[in-house]
């Protein structure tokens, strides 16, 4: 009912039951009525008795009386402030204005008394029960005057708030009831905003968790939007979704439903919001498209119509939704509008403060990940490298909650690639499970792909471009799967490419992640580094550098350990000895450059000639030695002579045939290692005494 309605219901009352309320509406009537009969009385003193005169009088002083009392009724008919006169016992209503029905939700006089004055049901539960209003009637009855703010809900209105009064006044004969209220509801509603501000406030100062603050947000835009149920979805953009984290009002299986709303034109009113960037008003959800999916979940709650406006943060990204539901189909007008701008600011406050404290986290994580991974892999002896790296990749994994982690490694020598490390998610299969395949690349080329950046990114829509072949052929990215590659550096060359694949809805690589994991790419690239310097420093320490054969340091400690070994088990080895024949001669003739290099390819005649498990080294200037483990020295001559054989009739740079002398010798129980390369070497002496460019042995 509209004030238009109560006004002419009003009046149509008056104009049939005016005399029910004339004479006795306040005490301020009957001195109205002694006044004018005072100065009747005057006057017909002054006319001396003249009797018509006097009923003319008093007849003109009973319609001013009534006069009086019509405008002192328009007068309250007209008053902002409601007023109603009752029977003290029946609590029937005497007279209300307009004002007062209108915030008790009726249009009647006798609507008031039927089906409020007398109906416990119309009242709100205690303290605000027709029984707690009694009860200050008695008060009033008692000390007089009583003052009070009161709450009441009329069926099918928003409730109020009056600051009221109730006194007693003499009417008629006896004695009536006059309550006065001021509608408060405003204030009472700012009030309740207020209060739940101080508490969003409060509750994001203290960390109370986001959920909390919301909870208030919501609370706060329903104090200020009577009939409103208010809900805060929170956009989480990686999964391009929405969840329900404000605004516990409406019932719980609600919530549930609308929970985890994907972004997306016709996902309720909110998921379209965040999708079109904008406010969607569904006026009436059951004939909303954009509900369809939703319309049940609604019915049920018994809601009709919905409100969603974005939450956008302070650098334009979409934070989420403020939702407005009504039960009534409802449109949102300008006051509406107002009285969100608010908790909508609040709300981006909140969820931005939120982000940031939870990417501050992130990045406290990441640090401590990569502090302790940067001590683990730099910390690895160079045989655990492999290990370490591998183990890496998983820890990366886990903390990106990836597919899969891996490592490539460029070899500059032969331009090719090979998955060097990888890891693999669950229900995500190996990369590349031939660990030794290797595939071509030209590790210059790929400035075009990275175009002077640390990382790029690829998913599904984006080829990987043709310079990354060997990717193209081991990586199908589908769907929503993207894959995050970075430069690994040796020095100021790029050595290699860290690999991270994901899957998500959105971009998951923020600058952030990125970095992070850029970071980890350079660890993996300084582990591999050092791992080379390692293994280089451990191969210069016991190889020849022009040969590279074994050095003579390394000869004697194999020496140490194979007679150790014969002498515990008692089986036997057997040592080959060869020196270059006239190589001196060589030298002079051809130069030393020319010698070095027929020493080099001697050492490669003899690592072809030798089995894995027998050990070759460069025992001096131009000599070499050879162990060969269970080896007799029946066995042994054989070897030598087709060693001696093969390098005699390799074709050096040298336009003349290489020879050599070759001693051998075998192990004898009680034997030191210096004994049994003194025997082959007095062979070997021999063999030059024989000639050269033959085999002796030592019996
Ligand atoms: P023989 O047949 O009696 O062994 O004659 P030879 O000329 O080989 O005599 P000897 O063993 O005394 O001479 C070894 C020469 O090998 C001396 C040295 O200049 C040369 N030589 C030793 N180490 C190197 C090396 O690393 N590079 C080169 N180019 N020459 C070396
Ligand atoms: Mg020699
Ligand atoms: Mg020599």
């Amino acid at each position: 009912m509209d004030g238009k309605d109560v006004g002419s219901a009003v009046s149509d009352y008056w104009t049939f039951s005016s005399d029910n309320l004339v004479s006795g509406i306040l005490p301020l009537i009957t001195a109205v009525l002694a006044a004018l009969l005072l100065v009747s009385l005057i006057r017909y003193r002054r006319l001396g008795g003249r009797g018509q005169g006097l009923s003319v009088e008093m007849g003109s002083a009973s319609r001013s009386l009534r006069n009086a009392d019509r405008d002192l009724r328009t007068l309250f008919d007209q008053s902002a402030i409601a007023v109603m006169l009752l029977d003290p016992t029946t609590k029937s209503v005497l007279y209300a204005n307009e004002t007062a029905m209108m915030a008790f939700g009726v249009r009647t006089e006798e609507q008031l008394t039927a089906e409020v004055m007398q109906k416990p049901d119309a009242w709100s539960p205690s303290p605000f029960s027709l029984l707690d209003f009694e009860e200050t009637v008695f008060k009033t009855s008692r000390s007089g005057l009583q003052k009070f703010e009161w709450y009441f809900e009329p069926t099918g209105r928003h409730p109020v708030w009056l600051d009221s009064s109730l006194s007693i006044i003499s009417y008629k004969s006896g004695q009536a009831l006059m309550f006065t209220g001021v509608n408060i509801t405003e204030r009472k509603h700012a009030e309740k905003a207020d209060h739940f501000r101080h508490k969003a406030m409060t509750s994001m100062a203290n960390d109370n968790g986001l959920h909390v603050t919301l909870d208030h947000l919501a609370a706060m835009a329903e104090s200020r939007m009577p009939g409103a149920y208010c809900g805060v979805m929170v956009h989480d953009g990686e999964r391009a979704r929405l969840r329900w984290v404000g605004g516990r009002s409406l019932p719980e299986p609600f919530r549930e439903a609308m929970d985890d709303l994907p972004v997306a034109f016709g996902a309720a009113s909110s998921g379209t919001a965040v999708f079109i960037r904008g406010r969607v008003v569904s006026r009436d959800v059951r004939t909303d498209d954009r509900w369809e999916r939703h319309r049940d979940d609604a019915e049920w709650a018994g809601l009709r119509a919905c409100w969603s406006e974005p939450v956008i943060g302070s650098s334009g990204e979409l934070l989420g939704t403020f939702d407005v539901y009504h039960k009534e189909p409802w449109t949102p007008g300008d006051d509406d509008i107002d009285a969100l701008t608010d908790p909508i600011a609040i709300t981006s406050l909140a969820i931005e403060r939120h982000l940031s404290k939870s990417q501050l986290e992130h990045m406290v994580l990441s640090e401590q990940m990569v502090r302790r991974i940067s001590t683990d892999l730099l910390t690895l002896g160079p045989e655990e490298t492999d290990q370490g790296i591998t183990s890496t990749c998983r820890a990366l994994g886990d903390f990106y909650r990836a597919d899969r982690v891996f490592l490539c490694q460029f070899e500059d020598a032969s331009q090719q690639v090979w998955v060097s490390h990888e890891w693999a998610g669950e229900g995500f299969g190996s990369l590349c499970p031939d660990i030794a395949r290797k595939y071509p690349v030209i590790p210059s080329s790929l400035n075009k792909v990275f175009e002077g950046k640390p990382s790029v990114i690829f998913s599904a829509e984006q080829e990987i471009p043709p310079q990354l072949e060997f990717l193209k052929e081991l990586l199908t990215l589908k769907g929503q799967q993207s894959v995050l590659l970075v430069r690994v550096h040796r020095g100021d060359r790029m050595s290699g490419i860290l690999g991270i694949q994901m899957t998500s809805a959105v971009n998951p690589w923020t600058p952030q992640r990125a970095q992070t994991a850029e970071l980890m790419a350079n660890l993996f690239g300084s582990a591999l580094n050092r791992n080379q310097l390692l293994h280089s420093l451990t191969y210069q320490a016991v190889h020849d550098q022009l040969t590279g054969l074994y050095n003579r340091h390394k000869i004697e400690s194999f020496m140490d350990q194979e007679v150790a070994r014969c002498t515990r088990y008692g089986s036997t080895f057997s040592v080959i000895i060869f020196d270059l024949d006239n190589f001196k001669s060589i030298n002079d003739r051809y130069g030393h450059n020319e010698g070095d290099a027929v020493l080099s390819g001697v050492s490669v005649l003899v690592g072809q000639g030798i089995r894995e498990s027998e050990i070759a080294g460069r025992w001096g200037g131009e000599e070499f030695l050879i162990i060969l483990p269970e080896t007799s020295l029946d066995s042994a001559v054989p070897v030598a002579d087709r060693l001696r054989g093969s390098i005699e009739s390799h074709r050096f740079s040298i336009p003349e045939p290489v020879t050599i002398s070759v001693g051998v010798a075998a192990f004898r129980p009680g034997d030191t290692p210096h004994e049994i390369i003194q025997r082959a070497d007095a062979a070997l002496y021999s063999a030059k005494e024989s000639g050269r460019n033959c085999v002796k042995q030592s019996f």
